[in-house]
């Protein structure tokens, strides 16, 4: 779930999120006294829509309606419509190319020569660059020269989740708008109103509390891949089901979610055992029946599972038998950590886990 890369940049559409409405506000403020600066750093937490609101300010810049003292978007106007197709010709989106980690100094300077030359609408100029912490040395450099010596009628907007890893001087010749996410309760409403579905919190964890991520995730399944985790997880620890039977359903096509999901439940778990209590158990909210106490889990057990679950999601690429192995000896090692070993004198009595 990384900002991913090598997708068309161009395809990201302008869209405003009902927590946007305050940095927009400011934004048609400064455009309305003429004082929007010519660089702007959108920073906040990944997945609250901070690209999309990127191509809002780009799009609402270069809107042929955008004239004088009011910052729109029309969605109607030429340029509008070059936005809405992905192929405005003075809209410039710079990130990392395909296979790359980095924004390379090349694709900055490229980007200024574009910058330095006359728009092909007579209007503004924007380039926006994201994620803007992953610049190279020499690509930032460059950029604090173009930043220092702006070309007319252009705005730069830089995207970053970890502003803090700028270089200070690029940092402060911007005009920072920092975009906080929603509340909880702002979120889930959204996603019911986006998708006409009731949420509970657990996909808003699960998506590390970004709503679009949220959002993509109950689009794709999330409610129901949670009921069967929390099914086949208790079938399993109340010993209605057989490890084989579990690893044979868990290592299918979505099992990188699987593992986020007990990577989740997990850390819940050894929350809970740290504090002494199960009312830490927070994912999923309604929490898996446990063989026995939280209070008595090995804390140190539980984390050397959460970095095997974490080890497998590096091997996805294995065979459906390999994975289903893997995940089968995952499963036993669960099953050491949370099922409680049997008292002296009932040694014979059956506890089925074959090996
Ligand atoms: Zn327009």
């Amino acid at each position: 779930m990384a900002e991913s890369k090598g997708e068309q940049p161009t395809a990201i559409k302008p869209r405003v999120l009902p927590w946007h409405t305050q940095p927009i506000e400011q934004l048609k403020q400064a455009w309305a006294t003429q004082r929007l600066s010519h660089a702007l750093l959108l920073q906040g937490a990944e997945g609250i829509g901070k690209r999309e609101l990127a191509a809002w300010i780009a799009a609402a810049v270069l809107c042929d309606r955008s004239s004088g003292a009011e910052l729109r978007h029309c969605r109607e106007c030429t340029s509008c419509k070059l936005i809405e197709a992905g192929s405005h010709p003075d809209l410039l989106w710079v990130r990392p190319e395909e296979d790359k980690q980095q924004i390379s100094i090349d694709q900055l300077r490229a980007a200024a020569e574009r910058l330095s030359k006359t728009s092909y609408r007579q209007g503004y100029k924007v380039a926006i660059v994201e994620p803007a912490h992953q610049m190279t040395p020499g690509a930032a450099n460059s950029l604090l020269k173009t930043l220092e010596e702006p070309s007319k009628a252009t705005v730069i907007i830089l995207i970053s989740s970890r502003p803090s890893s700028l270089l200070p001087t690029v940092r402060s010749r911007c005009q920072k708008l920092t975009i906080a996410g929603p509340s909880p309760a702002q979120a889930l409403e959204w996603i019911q109103q986006q998708t006409g579905r009731e949420v509970t919190s657990d996909v808003l964890e699960f998506a590390g509390h970004a709503p679009l991520k949220a959002l993509e995730q109950v689009e794709s399944g999330f409610d129901a891949l949670n009921e069967q985790m929390q099914k086949s997880l208790g079938a399993l620890l109340q010993n209605r089901a057989d490890v084989t039977q579990v690893a044979a359903e868990w290592a299918d096509d979505r099992l990188n979610d699987r593992l986020n999901w007990l990577d989740l439940w997990l850390q819940s778990l050894a929350r809970a055992a740290l504090a002494g209590t199960a009312e830490f158990i927070t994912f999923p909210t309604r929490p898996v029946p446990l063989p026995s106490s939280s209070r008595t889990l090995n804390i140190s057990g539980v984390y050397s599972l959460v970095d095997r679950a974490r080890a497998l999601k590096a091997q996805l690429v294995r065979t459906a038998l390999q994975r289903e192995l893997a995940v089968a000896s995952w499963l036993f090692a669960l099953l050491d950590l949370v099922v409680p070993p049997p008292a002296p004198n009932q040694r014979d009595t059956p506890v089925t886990r074959s090996r």
